[in-house]
């Protein structure tokens, strides 16, 4: 006998792998050239030319270094001192080397605090639209329930309303993702003000911390000069979970942290039991190498300008096609209407035109679709026309 849920997960892809997979299958009869995939948000950019140098620097040193050894679970001490830097001189914080966890990208960071702080009975807040694999994990990782607040469609900040209404005694933590995806919206510093009092307020309501876990992998992809607030200032139970995937064009190599800032309640014991979910998980010393390396370029970027421009194409001409929907100010996708009610529908009228997006429904938010638009400008250019055909059936 084995796991029937895991099974069960196994066996089924994610909505976006499936069509990940789909538009691979199509390029072999239609030529990959012709296939508009949109679908996952894999970034097109190329990680920063120093980052390379940085990479083949270590390499030439490996034997001075025990460049592939294991490191301390935690992460290497220089490289943790980096992560602290790194957000003090942008942010005015002022964490240490002890406030950092090292981990391998944002999935294992989540997991792990959610592993550190989950009990029988324990809810989990989502606002949504939110990335499918919330639930996921909090299912599985730690039987929690999820409990997902109705997304504020007009401008994609918080509906408070519903927010106030979903929490309760057994509220662990809220999950939170700003810049957003699915919609590329940033929460504005008024929306983590209020997000902050109502968690204070319920805290002293039920007499226990209520976590607040911000996952920010998308946190320098924004736009027009826009400054995020940091969530830490605002609220203590905060934990970071941090990964460089999008921002420094790393996603395979798996790499990131968990903050876990002194302000936070028993923030000793929090930490420790952070290495202990660590240690239960499996995650303990993340790569190595990609440790190292981001400890040298923790304050660079990849050429997120490119997204910038794609932001601009892409927004300006679904407008015009007539489509609704919120401006993103960060990350790399765009989550417009569907121009019919049952965005599964539309999503396979799309697919006669190669034209490859992720329904909304997935994200907690029916009605919406969402476009990675993390590939080379041409192909937004290519795809104008086709979505402008797809719009005129609807007219
Ligand atoms: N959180 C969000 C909002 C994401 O979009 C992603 C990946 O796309 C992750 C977490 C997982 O990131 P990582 O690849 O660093 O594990």
């Amino acid at each position: 006998m084995i796991s029937q849920d895991m099974m069960g997960l196994g066996k089924k892809r994610s909505t976006i792998r499936e069509i990940f997979e789909y538009g691979n299958a199509r390029a072999k009869i239609v030529g990959r050239e012709n296939v508009f995939d949109f679908s996952l948000g894999n970034p097109n950019v190329p990680a920063p030319s120093v980052l390379t140098e940085e990479l083949k620097g270590f390499i030439d040193a490996e034997a001075a270094d025990a460049l592939h050894g294991y490191t301390s679970a935690t992460g290497i001490e220089w490289v943790r001192e980096s992560m602290a830097e790194s957000l003090n001189s942008r942010f005015g914080t002022k964490f240490s080397k002890d406030n950092f966890y090292m981990t391998c990208g944002a999935a294992a960071s989540i997991c792990i605090v959610l592993k550190a702080i989950a009990c029988p009975g324990d809810e989990f807040v989502v606002p949504a639209p939110f990335f499918p694999e919330y639930r996921c994990w909090i299912e599985n990782t730690v039987n929690g329930k999820c409990v997902i607040v109705p997304a504020r469609t007009e401008d994609f900040q918080i509906n408070f309303e519903a927010f106030e209404a979903s929490i309760n005694e057994n509220t662990k933590a809220v999950i939170i993702n700003t810049p957003n995806n699915p919609c590329g919206a940033v929460y504005s510093e008024e929306t983590i003000i209020k997000l902050s009092e109502i968690l204070k307020a319920a805290q002293k309501k039920y007499g226990h911390a209520i976590y607040l876990i911000s996952d920010e992998p998308y946190r320098e992809i924004v736009f027009d000069g826009l400054k995020i607030p940091f969530v830490t200032k605002y609220y203590d139970n905060t934990f970071v979970c941090y990964s460089f995937s999008k921002s420094l064009s790393l996603p395979g190599e798996r790499i990131g942290y968990v903050l876990v800032p002194d302000e936070m309640e028993d923030s000793k014991d929090v930490y420790a039991a952070v290495c202990g979910a660590g240690r239960v998980l499996g995650y303990v010393c993340a790569p190595s190498l990609f440790q190292r390396v981001v400890g040298k370029c923790s304050i660079l970027t990849s050429d997120i300008t490119v997204y910038e421009t794609n932001r601009k194409l892409l927004y300006d001409g679904l407008i015009n096609a007539g489509f609704s929907c919120v401006k993103p100010q960060g990350t790399f996708y765009m989550f417009p209407r569907s121009l019919e009610a049952d965005e599964y529908a539309f999503c396979e009228r799309a697919k006669k035109y190669d034209l490859l997006l992720v329904p909304g429904t997935d994200f907690g938010c029916p009605g919406h679709v969402r476009i990675a638009y993390c590939v080379k400008t041409e192909t937004i250019e290519r795809a104008l026309p086709l979505f402008d055909k797809l719009a005129k059936e609807y007219k």
